[in-house]
């Protein structure tokens, strides 16, 4: 049955009301299309107009220009969830106080700590998570989150949450609202597990009362061609509040807004997106210096004579690894 607008549903115990598609913004970044904050901020703005009332952004992403040049063009302003990688407290309210002063807000909607990798990892965040939890009893952030690739990041979430004696990590980390997982049916992009597992934690975190939000529905790009079958695989699961999804036209927005509305979209714009995959490009000037590759967790990048090569079929177009590259030579198209 179609839809006219996105359905609303409530992120986890918080009060937020979110679209079940949110517009994933790293698309309009330096690192994949480079708009200038005029055009993206157009193409945001359509977004929210249309109906998609979350942006999912990251202190990473170097793009709140962009973001404010659409909250300029907009009545109502959609809801702004962003990340850092902070471990420190300090950390934390510098990005914090950066994001309010680029976005011109005095509150963000949520923070998250930025792709956390292992129970680990989350150990070692333990002073950045205090100070998101500290920020949102001040009212300047509803929820806090945490991102993650990782199965056992999933399930060290959901463990904590239960009485159990065994925590992996530390207890504070029971007062997070919500997890946003990386949830496709490849599994490409996990760090550790299955796809299967990733989606039995991610239920799991949402029946322990965890919100949970969903990324990587086309795998980067490896379900281009399967492009239907991912967003009804997506629908189907229940559990997800809502999806972020990285576009950077009109007629992407259009199309996702088509399906996760239950329309089949126009057939034209549907072949005219679908000829044009994104990529991963390394530039010429590429000197061999290794930092991407050691950024890069999906292990999809090596040296070779002295330069970086991509094996197209482990990348997920994150673009983690073009924010490592000193010399800008990463770029995703
Ligand atoms: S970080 Fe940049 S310069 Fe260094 S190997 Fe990677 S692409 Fe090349
Ligand atoms: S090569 Fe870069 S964009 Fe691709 S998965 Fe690795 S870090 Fe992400």
């Amino acid at each position: 049955m179609s839809a006219t607008s996105l359905e609303l549903k409530r992120l986890g115990g918080t009060g937020l009301l979110l679209s079940v598609l949110g517009m994933g913004t790293l698309t309009v970044s330096p690192a994949q299309n480079n708009l200038s904050p005029a055009a993206a901020g157009e193409i945001l703005a359509y977004a929210v107009r249309r109906g998609i009332n979350w942006l999912d952004t990251a202190h990473l992403y170097n793009n709140y220009a962009q973001i404010r040049a659409a909250l300029d063009r907009l009545s109502v302003p959609p809801l702004i969830m962003t990340k850092t990688y902070a471990y420190e407290a300090e950390q934390v309210s510098r990005d914090f106080n950066y994001a309010r002063r680029e976005l011109g807000l005095d509150e963000l909607t949520a923070l998250m700590l930025h792709e956390q990798e292992s129970p680990l990892t989350l150990a070692g965040h333990v002073e950045a998570f205090e100070a998101l939890l500290q920020l949102r009893e001040r009212g300047l952030i509803q929820a806090v989150g945490i991102s993650t690739h990782s199965v056992s990041v999933v399930e060290s979430l959901v463990r904590v949450r239960s009485d159990s004696s065994d925590l992996s990590i530390p207890e504070i980390y029971r007062e997070a609202d919500f997890v946003f997982a990386l949830l496709n049916q490849t599994g490409i992009g996990l760090l550790d597990g299955s796809w299967q597992e990733m989606e039995r934690a991610a239920r799991a975190a949402e029946r322990s009362g965890l919100g949970v939000l969903g990324m990587k529905l086309f795998a980067g790009g490896h379900l281009l061609s399967q492009r239907v079958q991912a967003v009804q695989a997506a629908l189907s699961l229940d559990f997800v509040t809502s999806w972020s999804v990285g576009m950077g036209t009109k007629t992407e927005i259009d199309i996702n807004l088509d399906w996760f509305c239950g329309r089949e979209p126009d057939q034209k714009s549907l072949e005219l997106t679908a000829s044009q995959p994104r990529r991963l490009v390394i530039e010429d000037w590429c000197v061999g210096c290794g930092n991407c590759v050691s950024r890069c967790r999906s292990g999809a990048l090596y040296l070779q004579r002295g330069r970086a090569e991509v094996d197209h079929s482990k990348c997920i177009l994150c673009s983690y690894c073009a924010a490592s590259c000193p010399y800008y030579a990463i770029k995703i198209w």
